[in-house]
Formats: C-alpha cells, structure tokens, sequence
C-alpha cells in the first residue's frame, strides 16, 4: 500500500501501521515493531494505555467540543491541576507545538510593546527575540524564522517575519552583546530535540537567562518536546534553572490527541486580554480530557523515576557494548542521541526492515524518543534489535 494522496511532507516507509499496544505496534500484516520513536515523542503512555482510552471515550458520550466562548467542565479542572503542577498562573491552549510557540512570540512582543514603553528602556521597539542556534521552534513563518537553522529558511517561503536573532549554546562572549534595549525575550529549548539532541550546559543557560532578564526581558521555554515528562521531569527547565516566565509545550501533553499549551506566570500573566489570541479547537473538552488523564498518570508514584530507570537502562546497555562505531550516546532522561560512525538514514531502515521504530537527527545521529512507559523487556527487545542492525 503506498502513501495514497496524502502530503507526505515526511518522506515515508514503505509500512501501514495498524495498532499498537504498550511500546509495540503492529502493521497491518501483523508484523510486530518496539517502538522507540512513540511518534516522535507524542505516545508518552505508550499506544492503547487504559486510562488515555477511558478517557477518550468517557468524554465522547458527554462533550468532544464547546466554543471557546465558553469553559467546559473538563477544561477547568484540567488547566487548575496543569497549572497546579507546574507553578505557572495561567494557560492558553492551541492545538500544536507551533501554535504553542506562536502564542508565546505574540506575548513576548506585547510584553516587550507595553513593558518598553513603561520602563523607557526600548521603547515601542523591544520587540527582538533571541533564539539558539541549532534550535527548533515549529513550521509556522514564525516559529521557522525563530528556528536557527538556515536550513529551515529556504528562499521559497520568504518573506519571513523580522525580530529573531540568533546565539550560540555555551558562547558566554555573544552573552554580552547579544541583548540589549529591543530585546523582549530569550526562547530557548532545554535539550535541542530536532536539531541533534544537544543539551544545553546549565551554567550557561542561567546566565542567558540573567543576561536577557538585564535588559528587562522574558525567558522561554520551548519545552513542546522536552515537556511533560520527556526528560524524567514534568518539565526540563525544572532542571535547567532558568525560571521561565513562559512555557510551551504540546507533543506528549494528550498522549497523542493533538493539542499545545502556552503556560504563563509572574509579570507576563496578565499581558493578554480578550482578544488577544484565541483558537477555536484550542482546549476542546475532549482535549483537555486526555490531557488531563495523561497529566494523572504522570502525577502517579514513581512514573519519572521510571522514566530514569528506563534511559539509564537504554545507555547503559548500549555502552556495555562498547562497539567500535558508536561515538557517543548522550541525552536527558527518555530523549536520546547516539552518534554513530555511518549514515543514521541507513541504520534507521535497517532498524525498521527488523522491527525498531526510531527516528534521527542528522546524518550520524539516531534518536530514540520511547513511550514514557516502556517495560524493561520492551527496552531489551527494541536493543536486542538495535545491536543486531548496528553490526560493527
Ligand atoms: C516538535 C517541536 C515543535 C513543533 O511542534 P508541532 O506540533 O510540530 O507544531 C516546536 N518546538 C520543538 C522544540 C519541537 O520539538
């Protein structure tokens, strides 16, 4: 079966996926595959988890939709227990990382427009965001043109909006120069997903976060990938220190309902008013429900210690191995980089033709992103694999 007419703006496998259940899915010839890609970090409880499953279906017999005119009951004890959880004060809800990240560009700026005026320091023109490069930020014209990866800014789609610029991770000199009056924000990821999982050194990253505060700007957390357990905490930035005023994230956050969320705090959290910003499915009750079942079992003893436990176990089993052609592996909690000396497109084929899902990221990198809930078996069966295709 071929791609049929859809836009495959992916590139595609020659594989028809069926169903899954826990950390495996099967094709529609029933042949079996650990999945250590959780569709590129979205399937956090795995595929046909109970309480995701549950909650879908509860909820499809009372509300799937009600306007954003209006709040759903689903709605309001999903967003209290979020925000609860995360310290922030208050949530907008889009339907996608980009949208996440679009939301969170729109406050800055107007943070930047209403804080510049007040203060004097910029004016009407604090309005500039810096972002990393390597970064990835989304496929918007925004969040591309935030994304600091020329790759991403083909001639084709210009003109591109204006107010980015662009520094490097661990380059303490571009500190200095890098913020000034025009600048509203720093907008960052904790761990670079899609540009090669690199992590981000913490000292760094604190004084990025001091230097843009300096000149009166917010900090972000692009946290779609590495939010929501991802790293072996609900977010990363927890680890990374840097406080942030605003948080985005989507990917893993309904288990894979499509859904993003904008969190904000402190002085941002009155910058928005009616009007705004808004989207019509952003938040749907059904939504909100898988996200808020996805948000309980997260809450649950023990879930990130697993998460923990199950990456420690991946890179632990890999470097036990000590084979020839793999470089480095590296990564925070269950988001996992492995440098390898070949051509990752190859080995993620291979991995593919044997019954391993994974992804890369770039042309030496393989990528695993597992469900947050993968059994120690799942793990050894997906390695078992991995060892097998790796031959060196
Ligand atoms: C995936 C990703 C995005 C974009 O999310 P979409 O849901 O594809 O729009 C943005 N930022 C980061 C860090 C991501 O990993």
């Amino acid at each position: 079966m071929s791609g049929g007419n859809i836009a495959n703006n992916f590139g595609s496998f020659d594989v028809v996926f069926e169903k899954g259940q826990g950390s495996t899915v099967y094709d529609i010839n029933g042949k079996k595959y650990i999945d250590f890609l959780a569709g590129i970090a979205v399937n956090c409880l795995g595929h046909n988890h109970p309480s995701l499953v549950k909650a879908i279906s509860d909820q499809a017999t009372k509300q799937i939709h009600i306007s954003n005119y209006y709040n759903s009951d689903i709605g309001l004890k999903y967003s209290e227990k979020l925000l609860k959880a995360s310290g922030f004060d208050k949530v907008y809800f889009g339907n996608s990382g980009a949208e996440a990240n679009e939301a969170a560009i729109k406050l800055a700026r107007k943070y930047g427009y209403l804080e510049g005026e007040k203060s004097g320091i910029g004016g009407k023109n604090k309005k500039t965001i810096v972002t990393l490069e390597k970064s990835f930020h989304g496929r918007t014209l925004n969040t591309l043109k935030a994304t600091g990866q020329e790759v991403f800014h083909p001639e084709c789609f210009a003109p591109y909006p204006d107010g980015f610029k662009y520094i490097k991770a661990g380059d303490y000199e571009a500190l200095k120069t890098a913020f000034d009056e025009s600048t509203c924000a720093l907008m960052m990821e904790c761990v670079q997903g899609e540009g090669g999982v690199n992590l981000i050194d913490k000292e760094w990253a604190m004084a990025a976060a001091s230097a843009a505060r300096k000149v009166g700007a917010i900090v972000i957390a692009d946290e779609v990938q590495t939010g929501m357990g991802r790293t072996g905490s609900l977010f990363a930035s927890e680890w990374l220190g840097i406080e942030p005023e605003v948080i985005t994230t989507a990917k893993g956050i309904a288990g894979g309902v499509p859904m993003g969320a904008c969190l904000y705090r402190g002085k941002v959290k009155d910058v928005f008013v009616a009007g705004d910003h808004q989207s019509t499915f952003g938040g749907n009750p059904l939504a909100c429900s898988c996200a808020n079942a996805v948000l309980d079992v997260m809450l649950e003893k023990g879930f990130f210690e697993n998460v923990v436990h199950s990456a420690d176990r991946i890179c632990s089993t890999i470097r036990s191995w000590n084979l020839p052609c793999v470089k480095e592996i590296r990564g925070k909690g269950l988001m996992i980089g492995i440098d390898i000396d070949g051509s990752s497109a190859e080995i993620q084929k291979k991995a593919l033709d044997q019954g391993l899902l994974m992804s890369t990221a770039g042309k030496n990198t393989l990528r695993f992103l597992p469900p947050l809930v993968i059994t120690d078996q799942e793990i050894d069966e997906g390695l078992a694999i991995l060892k097998k295709v790796l031959s060196c």
